[in-house]
């Protein structure tokens, strides 16, 4: 019997053929030098840092370019897929602003190229398949996972290589008679690509990061499409895709690169220009003195979320994320602090090889400087779009008088050196919170050196009795406490009083701090005197009012 009468048997009811397909999915019409690439993670349920990293490098590609970002869903494996799992990745894409041009979700389709989740695109793979069977370069093998650990043990003690491939192939070399009649019998199979290559020639795969590398030739008869759902592979579901959907660049785990020569074989057969690839290096962790993988189970850092629920603004995470990409990434920043980030130019040999180091405390940095950048108004709007979604309470409370929360977050702000200890939107409540009377009730007081209460009363009452007046300016205001400490019996010179210590009560710094505790409970903040500007009289007196 011949391979096509086995294709037959094996696919009945698929009638189309590749070229169908090649028509339905014609040449993309882009300019010159566009590249096409595609973010296309499994649904797990977690999007990690690491998978964000390769869609940080395939949205740059694409849009530096001119080109084609696409989502693809890549759930072949269904016993791992969650079904909340693709709306965390888009969650995430929008999240970093990196809407993909193309992709399926929620019940509608984007794009011509689709479908884009790869358990729709079953009948699409057959053919592909069927074509593979038809000229002799795939078949049914039938060996139960019980015969294959044999084979591995027997692999195992000679000391041999691991892997259906030569000798070791056993259904390879069936007829295509006994194959019809086992499956026509209902015997489980899978199809295995029926490989030409031999282990000892070698072959030159050019990796845009790592250049050339020799490899040896595919051997092994892998599986291409599963016993259990008829769903392909990933090496066989990514060569049909990325040839039908025109993908010229792929952005992929390091993890992929042994099976380079499986993918170049397959490619080969086929006749498809294969796309250019770039394996991304590990993300690592400094874990004491040894460097890990970043772990989803240990890290909080290593899943989107993290960067979501803290609200780190997502140009800070790019930014971050490019200076890993590209070791020249930050010297071009420092020269180009304004631009864009996909006008950098990206050089693919200054990509990290080996793992890189993803440090939580460099994000922060860059964070703090991007925030302190930002004007009030804009740190306002961010704000208020964090708190929408992770802080509904704290919400209400900054946007009932904008005017006043953009004023707190004016404060210290446009100056030579702006403040810099907003890391992200959720260290602002941290910071602020005691600006707010609903959130400043009863807390929690870290009275310093003065701690007599009496004496404390003395000195707050004596401040606004006698010195306070609204509308001092900060020189004004601050000759008045030192007048007031003066009048107490504390030192406004902190020189005489450190000569004399004995002769006062305290000094003018443990005044200042009394006002600030009393304020706002803590010895720290920023500057004192915008701070109770903004506050106003009412506040201050009701605040003072209330120590006891
Ligand atoms: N689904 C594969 C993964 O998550 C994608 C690899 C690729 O981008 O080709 O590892």
């Amino acid at each position: 019997m011949t391979d096509k009468e086995l294709a037959n048997v094996i696919f009945p009811n698929i009638t189309k053929t590749i070229e169908d397909y090649e028509k339905m999915y014609p040449e993309r019409e882009l300019p010159e030098g566009a590249k096409v690439t595609r973010f296309a993670p499994s649904p797990t349920g977690f999007v990690h840092i690491g998978n964000i990293l390769q869609a940080v490098l395939d949205y740059y590609l694409a849009k530096n370019s001119g080109g084609i970002f696409y989502l693809r869903n890549e759930d072949t494996d269904t016993k791992r897929e969650v079904s909340s799992a693709v709306e965390k990745i888009m969650d995430a894409l929008k999240y970093m602003e990196m809407l993909p041009d193309e992709y399926e979700f929620d019940g509608s389709v984007v794009g011509n190229y689709g479908p884009y989740v790869q358990s729709e695109r079953k009948e699409i793979y057959h053919t592909f398949i069927k074509h593979l069977i038809e000229i002799g370069r795939a078949y049914p093998c039938f060996c139960t996972s019980e015969e294959l650990e044999i084979m591995r043990k027997k692999q195992e003690a000679k000391k041999g290589r691991i892997g259906y491939h030569g000798g070791w192939a056993k259904c390879r070399d069936l007829s295509n008679e006994e194959r019809i009649e086992r499956i026509k019998n209902g015997e489980k199979f899978v199809i295995r690509f029926k490989s030409m290559g031999n282990y000892d020639r070698k072959i030159n795969y050019e990796d845009l990061v790592t250049g050339v590398i020799e490899f040896p030739q595919n051997d092994e008869d892998f599986v291409i499409m599963k016993s259990e759902d008829l769903l392909p592979t990933y090496h066989f579901a990514h060569l049909v895709d990325d040839h039908l959907m025109h993908t010229t660049h792929v952005v992929r785990g390091q993890e992929w690169l042994p099976s380079v020569p499986k993918h170049v074989e397959l490619f080969e057969t086929f006749g498809f220009k294969q796309p250019k690839y770039i394996h991304s290096s590990l993300l690592l962790k400094q874990d004491g003195n040894v460097r890990r993988k970043i772990s989803k189970r240990k890290d909080p850092e290593a899943l989107m979320e993290y960067y979501m629920e803290h609200g780190y603004p997502r140009e800070a995470v790019i930014e971050s994320l490019m200076t890993i990409l590209n070791s020249n990434y930050e010297e071009w920043r420092d020269s180009n602090p304004e631009a864009n980030y996909l006008d950098f130019e990206f050089d693919p040999k200054k990509v990290g090889t080996s793992g890189a180091l993803y440090d939580l405390e460099k994000l922060d940095n860059i964070s703090k400087n991007l925030i302190s950048r930002m004007s009030a108004d804009q740190v306002y709007d961010n704000l208020v779009h964090y708190t929408e979604i992770y802080d509904p309470e704290f919400n209400k409370i900054v946007t009932n008088d904008p005017d006043y929360t953009k004023s707190i977050l004016n404060i210290e702000r446009v100056q030579d050196k702006p403040r810099k200890d907003f890391a992200n939107f959720s260290d602002i409540k941290k910071g602020i919170w005691y600006m707010y009377d609903e959130l400043f009730d009863s807390p929690e007081y870290e009275w310093m050196k003065i701690t007599d209460i009496g004496e404390i009363k003395n000195i707050l009452n004596t401040y606004i009795d006698e010195f306070y007046s609204e509308s001092d300016t900060s020189e004004e205001w601050f000759n008045k406490v030192k007048l007031m400490c003066d009048k107490l019996g504390y030192a406004s010179n902190m020189k005489e009083y450190k000569q004399n210590p004995d002769a006062y009560k305290g000094n003018v710094a443990d005044i200042s701090t009394v006002l600030r505790v009393a304020l706002t409970s803590k010895s720290q903040t920023p500057d004192l005197y915008q701070i109770m500007n903004i506050l106003g009289k009412n506040r201050i007196v009701n605040r003072f009012k209330d120590i006891s």
